[in-house]
């Protein structure tokens, strides 16, 4: 039986965890936050591969993770699955449909569209709400024997103490610890709603002006912005401003929505994440950098991720 630490208890470290956990090893995992602190914990949070590079193999990640969530769903996990309507154009990267089983999904119809969006798929995706699906998750990795220790780690050689298998989760957390320049935030300012009359969507195909809807149990996330390399953790009214007009403009609903909380992310965008062993300290294995689309790969990355490491 290996023993591993893994660095980090967002969505990728979780994950990484209990699919670990799953094929025999031990696993700690090591956080300077608690999961309830983390970005993971703060987003909508839809299967849709957004700012992710590479597109092939988050494609690949998110259709092993769309097959994950259909377990979940079905022994009942704080998984659902809803319809989502997402916006193309003949310049998008539309791959990601390819993905998902025969049958979910299809091309809208001219009365589904919202007012300025000329074509658009309706698929059946996975939603997961953070707020009830990361104890479950952390719930599960500690009822499988699991071990979490709140410390900060500070650089990868402390990393690489840890044990003699590491798997390096922090998100954002890597650019300074591993002085990564590709590594950027994005940040994502988002509404949180009084539960509203439309359906949950994703105009994303005009780059600075992304708008989407995610209904929840309780709730509806309106969204958003997209600002590289923008450090900003500061809510900004501007930005609320331009989020609700935005979403006016699509002409969905004639009441004004009922703003619960505001909200700022920044998304770990990275030109390609990193899924691969450190050259130096040849003992971590890195798994960052999912831009908008963490919970869309996670599991995905965590299965192979596993079978990496059971060839160690
Ligand atoms: C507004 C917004 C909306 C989004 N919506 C979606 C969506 O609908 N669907 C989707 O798939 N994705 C979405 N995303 C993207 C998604 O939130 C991220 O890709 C995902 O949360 C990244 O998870 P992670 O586990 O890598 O990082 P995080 O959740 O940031 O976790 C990082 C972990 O590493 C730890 N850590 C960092 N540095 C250190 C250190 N030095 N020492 C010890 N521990 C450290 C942290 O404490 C934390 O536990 C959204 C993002 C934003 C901002």
């Amino acid at each position: 039986m290996k023993s591993v630490t893994v660095v980090g208890s967002g969505i990728v470290g979780l994950t990484s965890a209990i699919v670990l956990q799953e094929n025999g090893s031990t696993v700690t995992i090591v956080a300077k936050e608690h999961y309830s602190k983390t970005l993971s914990s703060k987003v909508g949070a839809i299967w849709f591969p957004f700012e992710i590079e590479p597109a092939k193999k988050a494609n690949k990640w998110a259709a092993l993770s769309y097959q994950r969530y259909q377990e979940e769903a079905k022994n009942g996990n704080d998984v659902s699955f809803i319809p989502f309507l997402t916006a193309y154009t003949s310049e998008s990267n539309t791959k990601w449909t390819e993905q998902l089983p025969a049958g979910a999904v299809r091309n809208a119809t001219p009365e589904e569209l919202p007012k300025g969006i000329e074509k658009a798929f309706v698929s059946n995706v996975p939603l997961m709400e953070p707020l009830k699906y990361l104890p479950f998750l952390f719930n599960r990795f500690i009822e499988n024997g699991g071990h979490f220790e709140k410390s900060g780690i500070a650089s990868l050689k402390e990393m690489s103490s840890l044990n003699s298998l590491v798997v390096n989760c922090t998100g954002l957390g890597a650019k300074e610890l591993c002085n990564d320049n590709e590594l950027i935030p994005m940040r994502g300012q988002i509404l949180r709603c009084a539960k509203l009359n439309t359906p949950s969507f994703a105009e994303p195909t005009k780059k600075g002006a992304l708008t989407y809807v995610i209904n929840r149990s309780g709730d509806s996330i309106i969204g958003g912005t997209d600002y590289e390399n923008n450090w900003n953790v500061n809510i900004e009214k501007s930005d609320t401003d331009l989020i609700l007009s935005r979403f006016e403009s699509l002409g969905l609903d004639n009441k004004t929505p009922q703003i619960l909380e505001e909200m700022v992310g920044l998304r770990p965008k990275r030109k390609s994440v990193r899924f691969e062993f450190d050259q130096s300290f040849n003992n971590i294995f890195h798994n960052y950098g999912h831009g908008g689309a963490g919970f869309t790969v996670a599991w995905g990355c965590a299965i192979e991720l596993s079978e990496i490491l059971s060839k160690t």
